[in-house]
């Protein structure tokens, strides 16, 4: 490609409104413009990136079997209706306004419908179908440039089984091809599990990227043993012991203590596990809100994913108005005894089972209870694992230490079972000619997204630093034209010659431009090696070699150039 004809507007300085690194590069790369919010358009420069990622994907896909549809991003609500997203995508969701249809923020129900009438026996199966195609959802915030946009390009695969081993065969495999990609991607990247209750299970994983620009924060082993979401992250923590000293709980006396922090001054102590932390949230239902108030140790706070994958519904903390409604107290003061609500629902952490010689507030403001015994005073108490895991903590196994680290989700497989076959009625007769749900996995790479988490690892205060197969070129050839046409004579030739050995090469031939200028853009694009071809070092029969990453330079015979190329990419 000549940059002559090519389309590459390139941008001096950083766009105002970006904030991480990809967000600005990819703009100022000429690889991406902004429409409107959280939509952009791919330019040229970009389209070339993002087609190699999708090539990537559909030879892994294609090498576990995989077939390639296209459907189309438009869907009837009905069909959303049946399975009940319709109403629970909420306002995630496009809606169209003169027709009954939406954008399809996933496809597990179109995919589903064509799985419906066509893979009815255990002959047929098992299947897997993939298409690489826009995705629309409403993202309340989109940010980082395409690294959460509104409409974006995903490769979304579907499993079709008839056992539940033979899913977890199409999951593993999809597993390992996932691996491929995103190593060939040139990733640094780690697999966490992403279904609660999961130590190390895998009905659910993230293929997770660290960098700051992440919106995950990922808990890693320091053995390399344990990777997790921090949503469903497990450590390894001694239980609260009991004292079994039988004191009964009373009224303590706490004036303007609000925080735990206060409240461990004020009786003198630096164990919080003993002050027992109240979190109220609402778990709204279909006739009327329901409360839950949770129960922790001072020291930690609650995770409400964990939360929310309990009750399987979106909850939400309690306002002031209700806390004083149900507690009778502001928070600060609110404890699981003498709640003015009493048909409210107590979690505690597993940290707490059974505990005794709490301090927790007493619904009255200004009140805590001392000496509370959660086995003795509280009621049909239920005892879940709630808590965040903190960095520093020991691992699950007791051989390690755990750190937190922000990441990129790249990907995501998981095992879906029979939830969408059963509500759409995609059914199998098996060997012994008995109907069965079909059994799915669900599998999604967002392929801007891998793009942009690449840039994100790979750049310095230039540019981007393109490496491996996603390199939109392997070389960009630098003519600093000048008056003298042997410049230019010998550019062409070095572009024919390695366009005739297949390398794919940029050749930047714009004339009457600064070296400098042509310099910087070569930079900020970012490709591997730079063959460049000035009038001095001509003179000597000398072209210059540089590598982006190392900025190492050579100069070389001009015979000798193309041989020095071909060893570096
Ligand atoms: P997130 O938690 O980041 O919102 P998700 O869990 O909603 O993602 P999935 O539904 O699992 O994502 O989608 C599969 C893949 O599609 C993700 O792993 C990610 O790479 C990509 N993706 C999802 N949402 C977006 C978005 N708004 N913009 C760009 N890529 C996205
Ligand atoms: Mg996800």
């Amino acid at each position: 490609m000549k940059l002559s004809q090519f389309f590459l507007p390139t941008l001096k300085d950083d766009p105002a409104d970006a904030v991480v690194s990809s967000h600005k590069l990819m703009i100022r790369a000429g690889m991406i413009r902004q429409l409107t919010a959280g939509v952009y358009s791919s330019l040229p420069f970009g389209l070339i990136v993002f087609r190699k990622v999708e090539n990537i994907i559909r030879e892994e896909m294609n090498a576990i079997g995989g077939n390639e549809f296209l459907l189309p991003a438009l869907s009837p609500n009905d069909l959303w209706a049946e399975t009940g997203r319709l109403e629970d995508y909420g306002d995630l969701m496009f809606r169209i306004k003169n027709r009954e249809l939406v954008l399809c923020p996933t496809h597990e129900e179109v995919f589903t419908s064509i799985a419906k009438p066509n893979l009815i026996s255990y002959k047929d199966l098992p299947q897997v179908w993939y298409q690489i195609q826009s995705k629309f959802r409403n993202e309340e915030r989109p940010r980082a440039g395409v690294l959460r946009g509104r409409q974006f390009t995903m490769k979304d695969a579907y499993s079709f089984d008839s056992s539940w081993e033979a899913l977890d065969k199409s999951y593993s495999d999809m597993a390992q091809a996932y691996r491929n990609i995103f190593t060939r991607c040139g990733l640094n990247f780690t697999v966490v599990s992403a279904h609660s209750g999961a130590m190390g299970g895998s009905d659910s994983e993230e293929f997770m990227v660290p960098a700051d620009a992440g919106e995950d924060n990922i808990v890693i082993s320091e053995d390399g043993n344990y990777a997790s979401n921090i949503e469903v992250a497990v450590s390894f923590k001694e239980k609260v012991q009991r004292k079994n000293s039988n004191l009964n709980y009373e009224e303590l006396h706490t004036p303007y203590i609000k925080s735990i922090e206060e409240l461990a001054d004020f009786v003198k102590t630096k164990d919080k596990s003993r002050l027992a932390k109240s979190r109220v949230y609402v778990i709204p239902n279909k006739d009327g809100n329901e409360f839950v108030l949770v129960l922790l140790c001072g020291d930690d706070e609650v995770n409400e994913m964990k939360l929310q994958n309990y009750f399987g519904i979106n909850i939400r903390p309690a306002h002031n108005e209700e806390l004083m409604e149900i507690s009778g107290a502001d928070a600060g003061s609110i404890g699981p005894i003498n709640l003015k609500n009493k048909k409210i629902k107590i979690i505690a952490d597993l940290l707490l089972e059974d505990a005794d010689e709490l301090i927790s507030g007493a619904n009255k403001n200004d009140y805590h209870f001392k000496n509370i015994d959660l086995k003795r005073d509280v009621e049909n108490i239920e005892y879940k694992d709630l808590r965040s895991v903190k960095a520093g903590e020991e691992s699950i196994d007791r051989k390690s230490k755990l750190k937190i680290t922000k990441a990129i989700e790249v990907g995501h497989i998981f095992k879906l079972g029979t939830k969408y076959a059963e509500a759409l009625g995609a059914k199998f007769l098996d060997a012994e000619g008995k109907e069965n749900p079909l059994i799915m996995g669900s599998y999604g790479i967002g392929v801007e997204r891998t793009a942009a988490s690449f840039i994100e690892q790979n750049n310095d205060e230039r540019g981007i630093v393109w490496k491996g197969e996603i390199a939109p070129f392997q070389v960009i050839l630098v003519a600093l034209i000048s008056k003298d046409e042997i410049v230019k004579t010998v550019s062409d030739e070095f572009y024919k010659e390695m366009k005739s050995k297949n390398i794919e090469v940029l050749y930047d031939d714009r004339e009457g431009m600064r070296p400098g200028f042509k310099f910087n853009d070569a930079d900020l694009i970012g490709i591997p090696v730079q063959l460049i071809v000035g009038d001095k070092n001509l003179k000597e029969g000398n072209v210059e070699i540089k590598i982006r990453k190392s900025n190492e330079r050579f100069i070389v015979r001009k015979e000798d150039a193309l041989n020095k190329v071909m060893e570096l990419i």
